[in-house]
């Protein structure tokens, strides 16, 4: 208990970017790292919804890149050279806006190796991760100036992948021996959206990514993760619209919970939910008896000795 009040103390303090621009995680074992806590507001000092996974003092998996998470990318000293993957979790402008930017500044550097990019896939309303990219970057795409970075012509390609949004189970997309990177697809009203689970070395974390729980899947996704990393974008007093979106604190604990994981992170921390932390707290602890931690902007957090 002293524990969590320490770290809501620190945490829910008003929006520290001081603190932010300091942080960085150890070069040893394995981090967390979040690159953007926010939502898709401005004004909330916040970059929106992004995170690393670093090892050994290398980023190698990077979820989500919403806006400004590419300057936090920048302020965590990640390199784009050292990325295995990235993984999105919707197409959400909060989630996805930097990656043009991520792929032009590539040019910059020695890369030479290709990035695979995984994604939901599409339905009517948005496209799937493949034409996303071709829409960005393909022939007849926005930027068709970067369409070398997809047709083998530079040193690396981008290499854009599915990921079905009907599949009913977990699905491994990745198992190498570094590391298992598993899917499975959620509820995020009309959006097709996926949680992510990263195991590496006897570690895990889990991106529930944007989702309301109607699928009742995260727990199982999430079964004894080290860290959850939920998304918090609304209170329990939510409408139906938002409810429709997203999930109240009360299923954030039901899940965490459930799937019995060591470390529950809160993020997409929006204005809504900003100062409101004690409330939704008090409503998680109710269920979930385990570390909570709110989100800011380039906070790390060891994936072990999480009890
Ligand atoms: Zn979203």
């Amino acid at each position: 208990m002293k524990k969590i009040l320490i770290t809501f103390l620190l945490f829910s303090t008003s929006l520290s970017l001081s603190f932010a621009a300091t942080s960085s995680c150890d070069k040893q074992g394995t981090w967390l790292q979040v690159l953007g806590s926010g939502g898709p507001e401005i004004n909330d000092g916040r970059a929106s919804s992004g995170y690393l996974i670093w090892h050994n003092g290398h980023a190698r998996v990077l979820v989500d890149l919403g806006s400004g998470s590419l300057a936090r990318f920048e302020q965590s000293k990640a390199l784009i050279n050292d990325l295995d993957v990235i993984l999105l979790t919707h197409l959400h402008a909060d989630h996805a806006n930097d990656l043009p930017a991520l792929i032009k500044s590539s040019f910059f550097t020695r890369r030479d190796r290709d990035l695979p990019l995984y994604g939901p896939t599409g339905n009517h309303v948005m496209p799937s991760t493949t034409v996303f990219v071709d829409k960005l970057f393909g022939d007849k795409g926005a930027f068709r100036y970067l369409s070398d970075f997809l047709d083998g012509t530079r040193p690396y390609r981008l290499l854009p992948f599915n990921v079905d949004i009907l599949l009913k189970d977990i699905s491994t997309l990745i198992n190498n021996n570094r590391y298992q990177i598993s899917a499975i697809p959620v509820d995020h009203g009309p959006i097709p959206a996926i949680a992510w689970r990263v195991d590496i070395e006897g570690q895990s974390v889990v991106f529930s990514g944007d989702m309301s729980n109607k699928k009742a899947v995260l727990s199982r996704l999430a079964k004894q993760a080290d860290i959850l990393v939920a998304h918090h974008a609304i209170n329990e007093v939510a409408n139906r619209v938002a409810r429709n979106l997203h999930m109240p604190p009360s299923e954030i604990g039901q899940i965490a919970a459930k799937a019995d994981v060591k470390r529950l992170v809160l993020s997409h921390r929006m204005k809504r939910t900003l100062g409101k932390e004690q409330q939704a707290l008090s409503i998680i602890q109710k269920q979930y008896k385990g570390q909570v931690d709110f989100a800011n902007d380039l906070q790390c957090f060891e994936l072990k000795n999480n009890k």
